[in-house]
């Protein structure tokens, strides 16, 4: 092939998504397959916002509010900010893509640590950005460490807190800390996706830390506790500011119809929230004595998943699991642990089960 294109996609690879529930049922020829692989809410999502969807079907033929207004106006009320302190996306991952583009030139640096969500690597990579990680010290980012890797080129730092794939989190003192030391005029990303889940009671108070600093962005999502990954809408929070840069390259109608109204509806449905994490609570004690009793190492978590010591190549396990129908995901860049999401109750004793079989 003769075309010409930007040498920045040299060192990208397409996004490998796990295996679609079907083609894993097809391949293997099994007849339930169970996916724990992306973290994704079991009690699917408010029975409020399938009823907002089917009210909004008339009006599929019109563009979506390109201001999001009605969820804007919604959300701000809930998080107690201004409606102009507020971004959405399709999903938050857009909005990484976002950052990436405003604050990311060719040569600058993006600092986050390893073992930590692939889609910073592929945002700073498209915009020929370096990036330089820091390794986990206890499977938890490194704060300490990452500070002495902030450099003249450094432009942007995401920090996902809990983290994924470990499900660690850094507390709001070493949190604290790293922005006494981190210059003003560089940008620093929370992303917490897993928000609602976390039950710590030393996590930043990131909304609080927007009061005194003005080079912070946070990213929550609807795609995790709310269970609404489908529909793809995610939010951002930072001052007016720094959203509306933002907004100057954001695509003018990102979030579907769809998805705004589920949105504002689930938002309303905050007791399937509290339900879906109070379940998840559960299960993790459960899994926890389980592991326990199996002699299996893993790390405590403020999340849906939780990582463990596969002890054997996660691979490895990942196959013979998938042969016996649940899917999971190998941990990126740990060597013999894998992540799992936490299903139902009767997901996770059934996972146990096959655990024990294959041990
Ligand atoms: C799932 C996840 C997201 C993105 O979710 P969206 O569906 O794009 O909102 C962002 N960050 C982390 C760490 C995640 O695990």
């Amino acid at each position: 092939m003769n075309i010409k294109y930007r040498k920045e996609i040299n060192n990208m690879q397409p996004y490998v998504p796990g295996k679609p529930i079907e083609d894993v049922q097809k391949e293997l020829g099994l007849k339930d397959v169970i996916k724990l692989a992306s973290n994704e809410n079991p009690h699917g999502c408010s029975p409020m916002a399938k009823e907002a969807i089917k009210q909004e079907l008339d009006n599929l033929a019109y563009y979506p509010d390109g201001n999001t207004g009605r969820l804007r106006s919604n959300l701000s009320s809930f998080l107690n900010v201004d409606e102009d302190q507020l971004i959405f996306g399709a999903g938050s991952d857009e909005i990484i893509g976002i950052l990436a583009e405003v604050f990311l030139c060719p040569g600058d640096e993006l600092l986050t640590s390893d073992q930590s969500f692939p889609r910073y690597d592929s945002a700073a990579h498209l915009m020929g950005a370096k990036i330089v990680k820091t390794p986990l010290t206890n499977y938890t980012y490194d704060l300490n460490a990452m500070k002495e890797q902030v450099s003249k080129k450094t432009k942007l730092v995401i920090l996902a807190n809990p983290n994924n794939p470990t499900a660690t989190y850094f507390t709001s003192s070493s949190l604290e800390d790293f922005l006494d030391f981190l210059p003003d005029n560089v940008m620093l990303v929370l992303d917490e996706a897993y928000y609602e889940y976390v039950d710590a009671k030393d996590y930043p108070k990131s909304l609080e830390l927007l009061e005194k600093h003005s080079n912070i962005i946070i990213l929550r999502t609807f795609s995790k506790a709310y269970g609404l990954a489908s529909l793809r809408v995610g939010y951002g929070i930072a001052s007016a500011e720094i959203i509306e840069l933002l907004n100057r390259v954001r695509n003018p109608f990102n979030v579907n119809s769809l998805a705004q109204q589920a949105a504002i509806a689930s938002l309303k449905d905050q007791d399937f929230v509290n339900k879906a994490v109070k379940l998840n609570k559960e299960v993790k004690e459960y899994i926890y004595g389980e592991f326990d009793k199996l002699n299996i190492e893993y790390l405590p978590s403020q999340a849906n998943f939780i990582m463990f010591n596969a002890k054997r190549p996660s691979l490895e396990l990942f196959e013979a699991l998938q042969e016996r129908g649940f899917i999971i995901r190998p941990a990126f860049g740990v060597p013999n642990w894998v992540r799992v999401t936490l299903g139902t109750m009767e997901q996770m004793e059934a996972f146990i089960e096959t655990l024990k079989e294959i041990y």
